[in-house]
Parts: structure tokens; sequence; C-alpha cells
């Protein structure tokens, strides 16, 4: 006779950090004007697409992609000048690679330790990892807290620590030799994550010959490419050997591989794009600055975080406006009344500013 299971449910079966969490959000945006998720807004080139057309008519894509993707990792080798003796990790984003790091070194009482606030992943991937999570604040105008990183690291000696350089969501590039002390100082790997590199104007990549424990990531979600998911890992190949190991075999795709490669071969494009978002990053800024009631932080990223009153109806009147942009109040107690907006096409930046206007004039 067959017993009778009682019934599996979720709260029952599932680890209570999972249970805990709440995923990470993406709002609809069909419509809009999508200033909310650091994307590049412009569109390549059209000879530049329709090669991209052939290439991609032409792909086998009944085959597994590369597993070691050894033209696509030639073709960032050679547009990130890399020291000798520097390997790279390809990852299906960034994101992934976080959890890869993370896989690697969780064990209990293992640390992940970063600043708040910073990106979410970093706190969000350590607790379904089983790593605790320490988050140290950055003082108010969001630099590195040297004294109390140092003793928080040797208080905690984390196994990891991210620093994301420029920082999301403040946007600011932290005091280089800052960085190199917590480097010095920490006892596990450090992770610089250059996620926005394109638009700032320094690089840990030059420092991974020096030091043993530093790895630099960077995505090419920002650069124009966000629907590809490519995110990398650069570092010494003594850790990148072991980290392959938790690498899924086929994390990239056949047509991000062909599409990335034949794109970083026109870097320059991208870099160009890149160089017209940073002026109107300068423009935007002035421009928010001049608005009263709008505190706006200076930015070294594709974005620009401020402050307003009564965020929450701001955002909320922009949405009805048509113009998605990211609501941070309420996210952490630094961010009280901040709203985050990315740069986008000088069209887009002005309807954003006129529709911004409107609420400020109308709530
Ligand atoms: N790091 C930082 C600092 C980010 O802001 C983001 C995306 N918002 C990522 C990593 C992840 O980027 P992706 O997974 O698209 O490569």
């Amino acid at each position: 006779m067959s017993s009778v299971r009682s019934v599996v449910t979720p709260e029952k079966l599932l680890r209570p950090e999972v249970l805990a969490l709440h995923a990470y959000h993406v709002p609809p945006a069909s419509g809009m004007i999508k200033l909310d998720a650091m994307e590049n807004p412009y569109l390549l080139p059209q000879t530049l697409r329709e090669d991209i057309a052939r290439l991609v008519a032409d792909a086998e894509i009944n085959r597994y992609p590369d597993a070691a993707a050894r033209e696509l990792k030639t073709a960032i080798g050679k547009v990130t000048n890399l020291p000798p003796g520097m390997d790279i990790l390809l990852g299906n984003g960034s994101d992934e690679i976080i959890q890869l790091l993370a896989l690697a070194v969780t064990r209990p009482g293992a640390v992940l330790l970063s600043v708040e606030p910073s990106f979410v992943m970093y706190r969000m991937i350590a607790t379904f990892t089983g790593m605790r999570y320490v988050g140290v604040p950055l003082t108010d105008d969001f630099s590195l807290d040297l004294d109390a990183t140092l003793d928080t690291i040797k208080r905690e000696q984390p196994a990891l620590v991210f620093l994301a350089y420029p920082n999301n969501p403040t946007g600011n590039l932290f005091d280089a030799d800052t960085v190199l002390k917590i480097i010095q100082a920490a006892p596990g790997l450090v992770v610089v994550d250059e996620a926005y590199y394109a638009f700032a104007s320094d690089s840990f990549i030059p420092h991974l010959a020096h030091y043993d424990n530093l790895l630099v990531m960077r995505t090419f979600s920002k650069l124009g490419m966000a629907g590809l998911r490519l995110g990398f890992l650069a570092g010494r190949a003594t850790w990148l050997s072991q980290l392959e190991k938790l690498r899924l075999p086929y994390n990239v795709g056949v047509l991000p591989q062909l599409v990335a490669t034949r794109l970083l071969a026109h870097h320059d494009v991208l870099l160009t794009q890149a160089e017209d978002i940073k002026l109107e990053r300068t423009r935007l800024l002035a421009t928010l600055d001049a608005i009263s009631g709008v505190r706006a932080y200076p930015s070294a990223a594709n974005f620009i975080l401020f402050r307003v009153e009564k965020a929450t109806q701001i955002f909320e009147g922009l949405k009805q406006r048509g113009v998605l942009i990211k609501n941070l109040n309420g996210g952490h107690p630094a961010l009280i009344d901040c709203l985050r907006v990315t740069i986008g096409t000088p069209a887009e930046n002005e309807r954003f500013v006129s529709a911004l206007k409107d609420c400020l004039h109308s709530i």
C-alpha cells in the first residue's frame, strides 16, 4: 500500500534565506522613455547592424558555443590592455561572475564585505550562496570610510570584498589610494567592479600585476551590449584557473560570442557613444543643479543620483508622464528621497527634465 506523503511547499523545503529574499525587480517599460537601467541609449550605425545581421544569419546555432570562447577572449584582450600574464574569465553578465566568486569561497561563516549603499546584488548573492554579508557605511558624501572599512576588515576577515568603481547607485569614483589600502589590508580577494569603466577616468587593471589578491570585473552591458549579457573577470591565471571549474561550460552563447567579437572590432564606435554620453552627463548635471529643490550628485558613470523632496511621488509622476527612472527612496537609509536617472539621448534627457519640472510644479 502506498503511503500518502504530506504536501511539499516552498516554505517547508526551501532555505529560510531564500524565502526571505525579494527577487530583483525589473519593472515593465514598454512605451516608456527608459532611463532606469544604465543602458546605452544609442543604436549601432546601420552598416554595422547589417554586418551583424549577416553574421547571425550564418551562425551555427545548432552547435554548442566554443566553451573557451577563444575569439571573444582575444578580442577582449586587445581592447582591454591587460598586463602580461593576466587571464580572462567570461560570465553571462557580470552578475554571474559575482555568483561564481561567492560560490568559490562560501563556507559556514565566510564573509562577503562591501560598502553601503552599493550594488544590491553583492548582498543578495552573498545571502543565497550562504555567505554572511557585511556592509560598511560610506561617509555622508558617499566616499569610502577608510578607518571604518579597515576596522571591519580586521574584525570580519572577509573572504571576498566588492568595491564598485565607480559606485552604483551613487555614481562617484572612490579615491584610488583608499582602495589600494583596502586591497593591501584585505586577507582575501578584493574585486574591483568596473561596470562603469567606459565613463570613468581610472581603472585598476594596471594594478593587477602588483597585488596577488586583486581581481577586476567588467561588463559590456553599459557600453551598448546589455542585451548580449557579457561580463568578464580579469586577473592572475592562478585564481582564474580555479574559478573556471565553477563556470558552466556554455555560459556565453553562440550569438553573444559572435556579435560581441564583431562589436569589439569596432570598439571605437562604442567608445564614441560613451564620450557622447559623458558630454550629456555634464549637461544634465548642470541642468539638474539649476533646478531649485533638486540636489544632484557628481557622477563618473552613465547615470546621475539626485535627491528631491517627495521622491516617490516624483518618481510616480515621471512614470505617468512616460519616463521611467529608478526610485531608491526606501531602499537604504542613506538614500532617502533619492532617485537615479540613466543618461539618455539629448532628446530623452530633455523629455525627462521637462517631465521633472512639471512634476515639481504639480506635486
Ligand atoms: N556591477 C555593478 C556595479 C552594476 O551596477 C551592475 C548592473 N547594474 C552589474 C555589476 C551587473 O551588470 P551585468 O550583469 O549586466 O553585467
